[in-house]
């Protein structure tokens, strides 16, 4: 058998029809940049995140920087991020010309732990970046009660968590405003890269929608240095095709993610993911903990399993940001989780006897690396 960590096919097969159509009509008008298609798509994602507004662009990266920059981040200042993200996180922050600022994670579900957010507020802070990681929100409200009373902007990373909801607040629709990417792995997928800003705030929805157009509120009209990041229309196509469906997609995900809970139940030697208490988490990523991962690994690719690392480096001990100066020994918790975490096969269509293959796979290697010590 195989199972790859991601399996687009079925998704892919459903809204195929749907696709087809909506392309033809695109590819009829020759209208590829913005139209009602983008307009619609944004509308349908604004009402199911709980916003007022949805602004369409070229990528989750380009969102964070647009987020952020809406935010009022500038040159010069500092954003706190997790140390265990994705490098986009961090890299937004820094095309910007502001320096990221690391903080650990809890060990129990990976995401920023708030006190060393409160111990990394300076004068120069400009913004808090929670990053919702695997499919869970990070802790919202212990957030917002550092940064509120300072007056610092949260702009939360949801591109790992489309649909997730903690506390009844709906991810994407808790911080001043929030980015999220379209990446085709991600919960909602495009058919190449896509993204988005989400806020309530109409005046800094308009900033980022004239930031995202060459800074230009009206044609020839530049008022800011902005940059080129547009949804392209053949990209909302799929995305309002796929936005219908992924509720059911996360209630497969929910279901997949508590048949792993189950199968890996009373395993020793593997740490099961956890939700934490209030948190509705879509399981963008499945990810155990265990002994000797690479070996384990490297028995599950040889089992036909695509099994992945999310992440195996944290930001301050990749190449990019060894200029932080932030060496081994920073971000103790990041750092041992980056040694024992394995994302197992997940998407909304993975069949029962996949998973009873994975765990099966899972509990062999665990028993035969404990063997090999
Ligand atoms: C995917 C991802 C991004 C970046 O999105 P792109 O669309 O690939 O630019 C940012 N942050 C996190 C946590 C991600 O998972």
């Amino acid at each position: 058998m195989r199972v790859p960590l991601v399996d687009l096919g079925a998704q892919q097969a459903e809204v195929a029809e749907e696709v087809r159509q909506g392309l033809d009509r695109v590819f009829a008008a020759t209208a590829f940049i913005g139209g009602s298609d983008v307009e619609e798509f944004e509308q349908a994602y604004a009402a199911e995140t709980g916003v007022a507004h949805c602004v369409g662009v070229g990528n989750g990266t380009d969102a964070l920087e647009l987020a952020l920059r809406g935010a009022g981040v500038g040159p010069g200042g500092e954003v706190i991020l997790p140390a265990n993200t994705f490098i986009a996180t961090a890299e937004a922050v820094s095309r910007i010309g502001a320096t990221p600022v690391l903080v650990d994670v809890d060990p129990t579900h990976l995401l920023i732990d708030p006190h060393g957010v409160a111990e990394a507020v300076t004068t120069r802070t400009q913004a808090i970046v929670p990053v919702h990681l695997f499919g869970q929100m990070a802790p919202m409200e212990r957030i917002a009660r550092i940064a509120a009373p300072a007056g610092i902007p949260v702009v939360e990373d949801a591109a790992q968590s489309q649909g997730a909801v903690r506390h009844g607040s709906t991810s994407g629709g808790v911080g001043l405003v929030a980015a999220t990417s379209f990446y085709p792995g991600k919960n909602l997928g495009a058919a190449g890269d896509a993204g988005a800003v989400t806020t309530n705030d109409p005046d800094i929805a308009r900033a980022i929608r004239v930031l995202a157009a060459h800074g230009s509120p009206a044609k020839y009209v530049h008022d800011v240095i902005g940059m080129n990041s547009r949804l392209d229309t053949v990209q909302a196509v799929v995305l309002k095709a796929k936005l219908r469906r992924l509720a059911g997609w996360n209630e497969n995900r929910r279901k997949a993610a508590e048949l792993y809970d189950s199968l890996l139940w009373d395993l020793p030697g593997i740490a099961r993911p956890e939700s934490a208490p209030g948190n509705t988490d879509v399981w963008h990523l499945y990810v155990v903990q265990v002994d000797r991962r690479d070996a384990v690994l490297e028995t599950l690719h040889a089992e036909g399993i695509g099994a992945g690392i999310h992440y195996p480096t944290p930001v301050h001990l990749t190449r990019a940001y060894a200029h932080l100066g932030l060496g081994r020994g920073c971000f103790p918790v990041a750092e041992a989780a980056a040694g024992r975490i394995l994302s197992l096969p997940m998407f909304p269509h993975i069949s029962p006897e996949q998973q009873e293959y994975v765990a099966a796979s899972l509990a062999a290697a665990t028993t035969l690396t404990r063997g090999a010590r």
